[in-house]
């Protein structure tokens, strides 16, 4: 009997086609995330699970799927939504898709950034509500980016390439804020590694970049955003829960900061109430990856992972937590 392989939601065939002629593979069309009861039915007597940061996996769910589980294998790098320790315990292997989507998501900060920076939502609005009349000497003025600096949470691998990007691109000062010092990112763009609390004195656009941790859960809150410069751009590709996102609103809404790019939210697929009806950010549904070339890489990483973990051999990307 084949080994069983469940895929929590649809994701590139790729997948697919690299594990179906070795394991029976059971991918979950519906469109839907599964309930708690339909996901403990689903994973029964898998081996492999691959699972998706919408499917939270803990104790329960290794429990369910029995004995034989070998790897749960997340079609995401952040693994905020896999209980490692639970993993560990029941001697269940944890992999992530690191690298594969770094410039999608660092490509996606910078449209944000733009976006953001140069009230591009407001203005298409106006043209689709038919108030564009005449070029107008005064209205729509944005923030400029070229030369200014930018302060980067996180410089890890798509901190790092968005750091690369502004500072290649439009010629900015970058400074960043990391546990651990990036010297590779300091000799070639010469960034400099610095407190928080001076980034947020200082930088004109801040973008976050760590995982969600106890220890960056609500990073940015009300103390935070009211250090910031008046006229800054906060953006968040990061996980939702690094923003309070209340205060958030309430710095947005008085002004304290320029705007927002926001792709995570804390409470997703939730919004924080007032979000939406705010000029100054721009949002997008969680999509900083997604591209088809770095979606089709995480799911060839993923059903990597899973193959070489059911033949027996080490996986390419073992999740080992450093913090
Ligand atoms: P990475 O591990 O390469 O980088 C994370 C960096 O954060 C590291 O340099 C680490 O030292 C630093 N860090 C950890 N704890 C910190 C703390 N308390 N204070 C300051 N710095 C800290 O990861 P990556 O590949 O760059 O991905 C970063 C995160 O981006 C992921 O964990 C994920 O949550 C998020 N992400 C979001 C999307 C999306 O679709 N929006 C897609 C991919 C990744």
């Amino acid at each position: 009997m084949k080994k069983k392989v469940v895929i929590l939601r649809e994701i590139p065939k790729i997948a697919e086609e690299i594990l179906s002629s070795k394991f029976r593979v059971d991918i979950n069309k519906s469109g839907e995330v599964l309930t708690r009861e339909k996901l403990y039915r689903r994973v029964r007597g898998a081996s492999a699970i691959i699972s998706l940061l919408t499917d939270r996996i803990d104790e329960e769910v290794l429990h369910a799927a029995g004995e034989q589980l070998q790897i749960v294998a997340n079609y995401a790098v952040g693994y905020d939504n896999i209980n490692l320790a639970a993993c560990k315990k029941a001697g269940v292997i944890a992999t992530n898709t690191p690298g594969q989507l770094t410039e999608s998501v660092a490509e996606h900060a910078m449209a944000l950034l733009l976006t953001a920076s140069r009230r591009i939502i407001e203005a298409d609005k106006f043209m689709r509500e038919g108030k564009y009349k005449r070029w107008e000497p005064l209205i729509f003025y944005g923030e400029p980016i070229i030369g200014r600096t930018v302060g980067i949470i996180g410089a890890g691998r798509i901190g790092a390439a968005f750091a690369r990007m502004c500072h290649n691109g439009f010629r900015m000062k970058v400074l960043y804020y990391d546990v651990q010092p990036n010297y590779q990112l300091e000799r070639e763009i010469g960034a400099a590694k610095k407190s928080i609390n001076y980034i947020l004195k200082n930088a004109d656009v801040v973008s976050l970049h760590v995982p969600l941790l106890p220890s960056t859960k609500h990073l940015i809150g009300k103390e935070e955003l009211w250090t910031m410069k008046k006229g800054a751009i906060l953006i968040n590709t990061s996980r939702g829960k690094v923003i309070k996102e209340k205060y958030l609103v309430g710095a947005l809404k008085e002004k304290r900061i320029f705007a927002a790019g926001i792709d995570v939210f804390e409470h997703e697929p939730k919004l924080e109430p007032g979000l939406i009806s705010l000029p100054n950010v721009v949002l997008t549904p969680h999509i900083a990856s997604a591209t088809l070339f770095a979606r089709n890489q995480m799911a060839q990483m993923a059903a990597r992972n899973v193959l070489m973990v059911l033949m027996g051999s080490k996986p390419v990307n073992p999740i080992e937590s450093k913090y």
